[in-house]
């Protein structure tokens, strides 16, 4: 036998007993954006890799290692998107999308990072993100978060996951503070790791981030960006925090929440669960106000975030499972006659019952092989047909769920009684 092909590590198929999760979630997802507005963009998968070099962040995690970056023919650095922000801003201003004006906007597709793979962490994985620009104040960052609070909500996740928001004031104040923190942990340079004694010197800020218990327990007492705020993003700050206390959306301030990519400037926020171990952040955004212009733009305002799909599913499969079933109806039909008549039939479903899922029964078999294979298919109903049936043009009507008598109905009848027949 010749030697198989696997897939790249941290790259997954997605198959069939998941696309399930996949649908239900994706459905509710575009049914949740419609209802707040919001309109679709695609982008596409690979950008120019100097995109994200600007946008990201030069000295960020994702640009400096987790990059699938590549030359293509003509000599141009290429890179699939590890995120959508940047091109979506890029898109939005190439097209005009952003100045003087507002949008509201959202996609969802697949992202790529070179990370070690582990649960909840691949090298292709798929974000819903949501993006706003124009709109400055804090009504969209609240709005943005009542969202995601509601999507919880309808998945039945509510309960497993809490919010942390945090303020990272403007850029300024967050210079001033960055010095006033590298002043702190100068003189502690050697107790830091290694990760983190490079972000000294590159951005300090990821320090008060970082996973490491050791350095966590060293950043404690660090001086806190809150207490560093300008007067407008206090204000901010607390003009969110109204609009969710209002909303009844609980959450806790974090004020070591800095997020990973360089491009944020005051609200920032992530919903965590315990549920899923180490990755359990599902959700992550903030403000990017200065994002546009650093990208070539006129400057605009901007707000946004993004939610990982894989650790959602992972999440609905824990505590939300679903049933998932192949068909509503199984044709089971015996013998040659039987078959051509159940095809029409099944067709004749599908032409005036478009919802109805129809799966027939192909290579034969006897009752009993067919009535395995139409369990199996978890439909509710087998719709049977042999040699007199067909001679009559009426079908046996069974019910695989319930304890319900069998039917024989008329062929004729068939469409009409099963609007009855099947919940819809
Ligand atoms: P993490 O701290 O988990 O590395 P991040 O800060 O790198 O996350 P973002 O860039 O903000 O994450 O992406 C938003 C969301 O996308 C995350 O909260 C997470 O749910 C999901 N996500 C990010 N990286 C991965 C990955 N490699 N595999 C699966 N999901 C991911
Ligand atoms: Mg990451």
């Amino acid at each position: 036998m010749a030697q198989k092909i696997q897939a790249i590590r941290g790259m997954n198929d997605i198959l069939p007993e998941q696309t399930p999760y996949w649908h239900t979630l994706e459905a509710i997802l575009r049914r949740l954006m419609d209802s707040y507005g919001y309109s679709e963009i695609r982008m596409p998968i690979v950008e120019k890799t100097q995109l994200f070099k600007r946008a990201v962040g030069e000295v960020t995690d994702i640009v400096e290692k987790e990059m699938y970056t590549f030359e293509d023919r003509n000599g141009d650095s290429l890179s699939l998107r590890p995120e959508g922000t940047a091109s979506c801003v890029r898109a939005g201003i190439e097209h005009g999308l952003l100045y003087n004006q507002e949008q509201r906007l959202w996609y969802m597709g697949p992202m790529f990072r070179h990370e070690r793979p582990q649960k909840g962490r691949y090298r292709q994985f798929h974000q819903l993100g949501v993006e706003t620009f124009g709109i400055a104040t804090a009504d969209v960052d609240a709005e943005l978060i009542l969202m995601t609070a509601r999507l919880w909500k309808e998945l039945g996740l509510a309960d497993s996951v809490r919010l942390e928001i945090n303020s990272l004031g403007s850029n300024e104040a967050r210079a001033a503070y960055r010095d006033k923190l590298v002043a702190f942990l100068e003189p502690i340079k050697d107790q830091l790791d290694e990760d983190s004694q490079r972000r000294l010197t590159t951005n300090p800020l990821r320090i008060l981030d970082s996973k490491n218990p050791e350095v966590q327990a060293l950043v404690k007492d660090a001086p806190k960006l809150s207490d560093h705020l300008d007067a407008e993003s206090e204000e901010h700050f607390k003009q969110l925090r109204r609009m969710l206390d209002a909303n009844g959306i609980q959450y806790d301030i974090n004020t070591n929440l800095v997020r990973g990519l360089d491009y944020y400037n005051r609200t920032v926020f992530e919903w965590i669960t315990d549920k899923l171990g180490a990755q359990g952040t599902i959700c992550a955004g903030g403000r990017y106000d200065g994002l546009t212009e650093q990208l070539g733009g006129h400057a605009t305002t901007a707000s946004g975030f993004a939610m990982g799909i894989e650790r959602i599913v992972a999440l609905m499969e824990e505590l939300a499972p679903i049933e998932p079933t192949l068909a509503d109806i199984y044709m089971v039909a015996l013998g040659d006659a039987a078959e051509i008549n159940s095809i029409q039939l099944a067709e004749k479903i599908r032409n005036e019952l478009p919802h109805v899922r129809v799966r027939s029964n192909f290579g034969g078999g006897n009752f009993k092989k067919q009535f395995k294979r139409a369990d199996k298919s978890g439909a509710g109903i087998a719709l049977v047909l042999g040699e007199q049936e067909v001679q009559e043009q009426t079908i046996g009507v069974k019910f695989l769920r319930e304890q319900k008598e069998q039917l024989q109905l008329s062929q004729a009848d068939l469409v009409e009684q099963l609007k009855s027949l099947i919940k819809q």
